[in-house]
């Protein structure tokens, strides 16, 4: 079948590898219909990330069409429209039976450990993960839906009330995310921080009024002004780098929240001593659960969320190391990059 294969780090090719196939009956095979490019595999793409490992077939953000399924399936049929969430739990541990599938230490993850991603043409899962699309979803949307899921896990981790307000470090697919499910959850102010005055031109098309460029305004200044000298109650870091701990620590209030959602390598030196003179919290969001994906795709579909913005580009599976080039290097702005097979 075709795919985009990550041969080596930085080595990225369209080529032929096996098919996958059913194997076991509880299992769905899957024909990709768009399949989105996510920064884990960039980090897969450097040779950097912890378990996206050179040779592999990535990709988990993806609406296809259901091709076949194994003989004890029931919940969906060959032809539907569906997602996935690319993620199960070991289903024995502590936390599976609690449905914290998306923390248990020895979980899967679709498109890593010789599992085949959405980079192939086809790509084989187990029932459990498949969710139908609504009719009125189309597959760009769909394959959308997955990294918008992160920043809505993100807030409902947080436990953001209606009302608060929030700083979101960090205005890639993630930080987007985090914002749409803020506005969703009722937020009165929405601070968006980036580097790049594209980034912040998307997220004010999507509804926000206040963007922060980080590099020509001073963001605790600015959050000063916006919160009357208050700071936020919840903010959330979608961009790891340790200036944007110090930042968080700073810009939010006195029993404050931050979340961290970003994947950081390395080990990052933070002023701890704000958290403890202002008894805030730090909490971390990994992934999602089922329940966010449901509530995303409710939001798409009844059009209380836009992701149109989201879509930057579509371009075929063939040219997907000029689409890698273009995430990785930032040589055009971009938001999200879909390949289409
Ligand atoms: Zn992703
Ligand atoms: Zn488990």
């Amino acid at each position: 079948m075709r795919a985009a294969l990550i041969d080596k780090p930085y080595s990225v090719k369209f080529t032929d590898v096996p098919e996958p196939v059913i194997t076991k009956g509880n299992e769905v095979k899957i024909k990709t219909v768009v399949t989105g490019i996510c920064g884990s595999e960039i980090h897969a793409f450097h040779g950097t990330h912890p378990f996206r490992i050179p040779p592999v077939v990535s990709g988990h953000e993806v609406a296809g069409i259901v091709v076949e399924v194994g003989s004890d399936v029931k919940s969906c049929k060959v032809g539907d429209r569906v997602t996935v969430e690319p993620h199960y739990g070991c289903g024995a541990c502590e936390l599976c039976s609690e449905g914290l599938y998306n923390i248990c230490s020895g979980k899967s993850v679709l498109g890593s450990k010789g599992w085949i991603g959405s980079f192939g043409e086809f790509f084989v899962v187990p029932e459990q993960t498949v969710i139908k699309l609504p009719d009125n979803l189309s597959f760009e949307e769909g394959a959308l839906i997955e990294p918008i899921s992160v920043g809505m896990h993100a807030v409902r981790q947080s436990g953001l009330g209606v009302g608060e307000t929030v700083a979101v470090i960090g205005t890639g697919p993630i930080g987007l995310g985090v914002m749409l499910s803020a506005q969703l959850a009722g937020a009165s102010k929405i601070i968006m921080t980036d580097a790049l005055d594209f980034n912040l031109e998307i997220a004010q098309k999507m509804g926000c009024r206040h963007t922060v460029n980080v590099l020509k305004e001073d963001v605790r200044q600015k959050v000063s002004e916006i919160t009357e000298g208050k700071g936020v109650d919840v903010t959330y870091i979608a961009f790891g780098h340790e200036s944007t701990f110090a930042d968080a620590l700073n810009i939010t209030k006195r029993k404050g929240t931050i979340s961290e959602i970003a994947i950081v390598g390395a080990p990052v030196k933070i002023p701890i001593s704000i958290l403890q003179l202002n008894e805030m919290k730090l909490i971390g969001s990994n992934m999602y659960t089922r329940t966010d994906f449901e509530i995303v795709i409710d939001a798409i579909a009844s059009g209380k969320f836009n992701v149109e913005p989201f879509i930057s580009k579509i371009m075929p599976i063939e040219e997907v190391e000029r689409a890698m080039e273009i995430v990785d290097k930032k040589t055009e702005n971009v938001i999200k990059v879909l390949l289409s097979f």
